[in-house]
C-alpha cells in the first residue's frame, strides 16, 4: 500500500539514495522485487522518483498544482493525460 508522508530529515530515497530533507513529502510503499504489493518491504521514494515510477503525479485542483499519491484511478478525473 502507499502512504504519503512528511520527511523529518532522516529518510533516504530508495532509488536515487538522496536524503529527503524536512519538510519534503515522500512516499512509503510496500514492494516485493520492485513490484507494488499489499504487504512487503517498505520502500521510501522522494517525490521525483515517485513521479518517475508512476506512483505520484501533479494534479490541478482549483488552479493549483497539488501532488497526489494515488492508489486507484481517480473516478472524477476523466482526462487521459
Ligand atoms: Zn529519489
Amino acid at each position: 500500500m502507499r502512504r504519503g508522508c512528511i520527511s523529518l530529515g532522516e529518510v533516504k530515497c530508495g532509488d536515487c539514495q538522496r536524503t529527503i530533507p524536512y519538510p519534503e513529502r515522500y512516499l512509503a510503499i510496500d514492494e516485493e522485487d520492485g513490484v507494488e504489493v499489499e504487504k512487503g518491504n517498505t520502500v521510501h521514494y522522494c517525490i521525483l522518483c515517485a513521479i518517475e515510477k508512476g506512483y505520484a503525479r501533479y494534479k490541478e485542483i482549483k488552479g493549483e498544482m497539488v501532488l497526489t499519491f494515488f492508489q486507484e484511478p481517480d473516478v472524477s478525473d476523466v482526462s487521459q493525460d
